[in-house]
């Protein structure tokens, strides 16, 4: 693995921080003041889990009642806490509007002389909510598609794709031997993400976008692809007057080769100048047309949100987990009727949702009002695509420019204490000296990510925040559990991610151990206090991708 510049700094100061702390762990350093630690136990934690992963809330879908009964709970407890109300008209919810969307199978896409498959060759949703919709133009090739100032590159520059389809490859280019740091080497930037890839096509007046699959490109295979695309999709209606696609499509890589081929290229040739920098995107010589025709429904379901007001109201601090999950699926046809089909989501994020309420009270207790305010906002439509932080990083209760920090939780550990905590995104900004300090005070060390290569940091609630220009951390799986069962306990944890992540197996088990995750919030209550405290708002290290929002 090769490191980023600045990871390896922070992984400098972290190690000077072990290097001089005594063999005995110190007692916590917890000033005078601050948040009520006390307030934050394993038991508290395990109490809220167990309420909220109960089979009564039926899984805690979105706009189902246990879903409901989930947001209801979440709602008293942080009034009970002593947060005030932040959602809509004075009350704890934020409604989120929800589009689903079915794509008929009918849709086509067809060049002259040749229409793709679709399911086979070619899979499509909208961007837009119209019932049916068409998008004729030329076909661009506009390589990785990306726009990144801070690394001067641009696959668009002196090429207009208005009303016309891109076609697009994902992940982000090579960074070469002369430069190693390109797109963060070998980690994953969110320019290598397909939800990049259509963002930018749309920002930039195309009409239709198609992504080419290739199995190496994806690390899945196409049947990914089909299953994840077709059937029920989710997303939040494009703002007023925003861009928005009206054809996004994944196209396999033998269609793809058939479709510059068809344009006069040979797509490997315009791969491998697309890798490089200085490539220039070619249109392609053939007219692609589409027409999709789909049913959609609109749907609401809420943040919970809650504040505690700050002596600097101004600005503010973000606690943010999620609390929805999968439901209860159907039926198979002949299952027997004492099948569980209930995905309880203990886990994932039930214990997130926990963590965060006795980080809530331990801050309301505190005995005096924290310097920036502190929000603790509970997210819905998580698993459906990051919905319903995307909705309140776009429609926040004040200005986004005033969050000096997000704190997510999705996923506290429940195999007990560890040495490391790690965080998503420490290697980003100054929050990660401020976590590694406060770390150290605590006889712990900050671990990293081992699979920077997969993009961890893009896949929950605190990167819609990030993408606005927030410093943000999110909580991710320990590595260096205490004690001799501490293999064993690495290997629960691993057998969890192979069995249970995302199944009705991901259920409250009463000898769970949360006292690692007591820790944990302690320490993350500590960093939200000491951030709302500080003088100056915390910053994206020079060079990062997200540093790039609040210079501009
Ligand atoms: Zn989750």
């Amino acid at each position: 693995m090769r490191l980023r510049p600045f990871r390896s700094v922070a992984l400098f100061a972290v190690a000077m921080l072990a290097a001089c702390a005594p063999v005995a762990s110190p007692p916590p350093v917890v000033p005078a003041g601050g948040p009520a630690e006390s307030e934050i136990t394993a038991s508290a934690i395990a109490t809220h889990v167990k309420f909220l992963s109960h089979d009564l809330l039926e899984g805690r879908a979105p706009a189902t009642r246990g879903g409901e009964l989930a947001t209801e709970y979440l709602a008293t407890q942080l009034a009970l806490a002593g947060f005030a109300p932040a959602g809509d008209g004075g009350t704890y919810f934020q409604q989120v509007p929800i589009v689903e969307s079915v794509v008929d199978r009918g849709f086509t896409l067809a060049v002259p002389g040749r229409t793709y498959k679709y399911g086979d060759d070619v899979v499509a949703f909208s961007g837009v909510e119209d019932a049916r919709v068409a998008v004729r133009g030329e076909v661009v090739f506009v390589g990785h598609g990306i726009v990144a100032p801070e690394q001067q590159w641009n696959d668009y520059a002196g090429v207009d794709v208005k009303g016309k389809w891109v076609l697009i490859m994902v992940n982000d280019p090579p960074a070469p031997a002369d430069e190693p740091t390109l797109f963060g080497g070998k980690a994953l930037t969110y320019y290598g993400r397909w939800t990049y890839k259509f963002e930018e096509a749309a920002r930039q007046g195309a009409a239709g976008a198609l992504l080419i699959h290739t199995d190496e490109s994806a690390t899945y295979p196409w049947q990914v692809v089909q299953s994840s695309w077709t059937g029920t999709q989710y997303s939040l209606p494009p703002a007023p007057g925003a861009p928005a696609l009206g054809v996004k499509a994944w196209i396999a890589n033998a269609a793809a080769v058939d479709l510059a081929k068809r344009g006069g290229q040979d797509l490997d040739a315009l791969r491998a100048a697309a890798s490089k920098r200085g490539f220039a995107a070619v249109p392609l010589t053939v007219t692609a047309t589409a027409a999709l025709t789909q049913t959609t429904a609109r749907k609401t379901s809420p943040n919970v949100v809650g504040v505690l007001k700050g002596t600097n109201a101004g600005e503010a601090v973000a606690i943010t987990a999620h609390w929805d999950h999968f439901g209860t699926r159907a039926p198979a046809p002949g299952e027997a009727a004492d099948v569980d089909r209930i995905n309880n989501g203990a886990y994932d994020n039930a214990s997130g949702c926990a963590a965060a309420l006795t980080m809530a009270q331990a801050l309301a207790r505190a005995g005096q009002a924290p310097g920036r305010s502190i929000y603790v906002v509970f997210t819905t439509a998580e698993e459906a695509g990051l919905l319903g932080a995307e909705y309140f990083a776009t429609h926040p209760p004040q200005p986004m420019d005033g969050f000096a920090a997000n704190i997510n939780v999705d996923g506290a550990n429940y195999l007990g204490r560890t040495k490391d905590i790690v965080m998503l995104g420490a290697d980003r900004s100054s929050l990660g000296p401020m976590l590694a300090t406060l770390a150290g005070e605590r006889g712990r060390v900050v671990g990293e990510d081992t699979h920077p290569e997969r993009g961890y940091f893009f896949r929950s609630d605190h990167f819609p925040l990030a993408k606005a220009g927030v410093p943000a951390l999110s909580l991710s799986e320990p590595k260096q559990f205490e004690g001799p069962n501490a293999a064993v306990l690495l290997a629960k944890q691993e057998a969890y991610n192979g069995k249970d992540y995302h199944q009705p197996s991901d259920e409250f088990d009463p000898s769970w151990d949360f006292s690692g995750a007591a820790d944990d919030a302690k320490l993350l209550t500590q960093l939200a206090w000491r951030v709302a405290a500080a003088p100056a708002m915390p910053s994206y290290n020079d060079g990062d991708q997200f540093a790039q929002v609040r210079k501009r």
